[in-house]
């Protein structure tokens, strides 16, 4: 039988998961993962930091959203799944530290009650009380950026206090730009119920069972996650291997390494929007231009474990967010020995600090000293801390996190219209396409599965 060969580029979670669809299909596919690095896992990476198993980049991932959890659930891990222990969030205000609305969504107050008073223009808490109504209504199918939704239905103070530093702070970008289709399409939903926004997230938080979990993690870190995934297709996987060129010849696809060159019938580059665009610029330029078109922004993730006696913060404190109008180079600060009770020895004080946004690239000119030392100083002023770490971490990021902009999924599938029609038989995916966390990744790695098996299957297909 005519086994079709599939090359997958890149073993983050979304090259990991589109192999492993395609090799638990029906269908007879031939995979190989080609990995640059020594190690699968892209962002997903974990290693000892102060005697505990500290992950470098992502370190947790939304429940709410299906994809990562199902896919780990079939392989068997989540049942070692742990979620945070404590959940109350602070966010930097006119020099000190205010409670986040609860309930909240994204930011956004359920109960204005619960704000200090004197924090959000009265006409804003109006508009919360009066359901948050957009002020003419969405037609459907078309996309709009989060900050204008919600400055609309909730107000300007609601957003630049909560919303902006929340989101802007996991995206490391603008809320003002983001798409509302791709990364937060709740809440176009909400905004045309017919009480409103506010009014249609509160009653979805009051039939929700308030203990279940929003976040996910394994003690052992991320890392170890990817590796019970790559465990599942270790046969296929080749470490060390750079992809450094596809070209074309008859009907199929040489793809050259750094140690010698494959022929296959599909590609599927499952790395960064920037590196799937250096692959395709010969193959197809449109897609390549298309994809350097998407901007990236970089972060850099400071780990401090502080005697516990230096830092005194409060058990039932997750972290906090500091808005980019306080000028500060800390985005946010996670108390990660507080949210996960497998980071908490008794002795030791954990804390991930993170800096840098699209729009402030400030970590980036500094040595890594500096950084550190910038970033104490801000731990200075928000916690009163006076105490040097025992221990600190820096891991950079460049170019990582991408920003979906306003109309960003329809721009993504004209970009893959033109790909199957420049490249037929090369995909793409990543997390450049449904958003940017590991729910999306493994989304896109679902979809791009799909579409092998679709144009190169026999038999019955997994649907994504
Ligand atoms: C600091 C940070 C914190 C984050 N925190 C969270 C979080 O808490 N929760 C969450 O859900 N998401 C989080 N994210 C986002 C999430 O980690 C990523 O979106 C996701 O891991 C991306 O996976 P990926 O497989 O698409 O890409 P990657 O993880 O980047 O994997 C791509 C792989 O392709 C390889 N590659 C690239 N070029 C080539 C080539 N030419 N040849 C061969 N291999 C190549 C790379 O080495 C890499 O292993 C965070 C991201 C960052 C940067």
């Amino acid at each position: 039988m005519d086994k079709k060969k599939v090359v997958v580029v890149g073993a983050g979670i979304t090259g990991l998961t589109a192999a492993y669809r395609l090799l638990k299909s029906k269908e007879n596919f031939e995979v190989i993962v080609l990995e640059s690095e020594k190690q699968t896992g892209g962002k997903l990476k974990t290693s000892r930091f102060a005697g505990f198993l500290l992950d470098e980049g992502a370190d947790a991932f939304l429940a709410r959203a299906p994809w990562a959890k199902s896919l780990f659930d079939e392989i068997g891990i989540s049942k070692e799944f742990v979620s945070p222990r404590s959940r109350s969030a602070s966010i930097w205000i006119n020099g000190s530290l205010e409670p986040l609305p609860s309930p909240n969504v994204l930011g956004i107050p359920l109960d204005p009650d619960s704000i200090s008073s004197g924090l959000l223009n009265s006409d804003d808490v109006l508009k919360i009380r009066k359901g948050g109504k957009p002020s003419k209504a969405l037609p459907e199918g078309t996309d709009i950026s989060i900050g204008s939704l919600l400055r609309d239905c909730v107000g300007d103070s609601v957003f630049e206090l909560f919303v902006d530093p929340l989101l802007g702070g996991i995206n490391a970008g603008l809320v003002d730009e983001m798409s509302c289709e791709t990364m937060a399409p709740q809440l176009l939903e909400a905004a045309n119920h017919e009480e409103g926004l506010v009014a249609s997230l509160r009653k979805i938080q009051q039939n929700s069972d308030p203990e279940s979990p929003v976040f996910y993690t394994h003690p052992n870190g991320l890392g170890h996650v990817v590796e019970k995934l790559a465990e599942q297709i270790s046969d296929s996987i080749r470490e060390n291997e750079n992809v450094i060129s596809i070209s074309r010849t008859n009907e199929k696809w040489v793809i050259e390494t750094n140690s010698g060159s494959e022929t296959a019938n599909a590609v599927v580059l499952a790395t960064p929007a920037q590196n799937a665009a250096k692959l395709l610029t010969t193959i197809s330029p449109t897609t390549a231009s298309r994809l350097s078109d998407i901007e990236h922004a970089s972060v850099s993730l400071v780990s401090f474990s502080f005697n516990n006696s230096d830092l005194r913060i409060q058990k039932n404190q997750s972290g906090f967010l500091v808005p980019r109008s306080a000028g500060m180079l800390m985005t946010a600060c996670s108390f990660s020995g507080n949210k996960w009770t497998h980071l908490d020895d008794g002795t030791q004080t954990l804390i991930r600090v993170s800096s840098g946004r699209v729009d402030d690239e400030r970590h980036e000119t500094l040595s890594d000293e500096e950084l550190v030392k910038h970033l104490l100083d801000d731990l200075s002023t928000t916690l009163g801390l006076d105490s040097q770490p025992l221990e600190s971490r820096i891991n950079r990021w460049p170019k990582a996190l991408a920003q979906l902009k306003t109309g960003h999924l329809q721009r993504m599938k004209k970009t893959i219209d033109f790909l199957a029609d420049e490249a037929p038989g090369v995909f793409i995916s990543g997390s450049y396409h449904f958003g940017v966390g590991i729910p999306a990744s493994v989304r896109s790695g679902n979809e791009v599965a799909a579409s092998v098996i679709e144009k190169f299957g026999k038999n019955e297909n997994f649907s994504a």
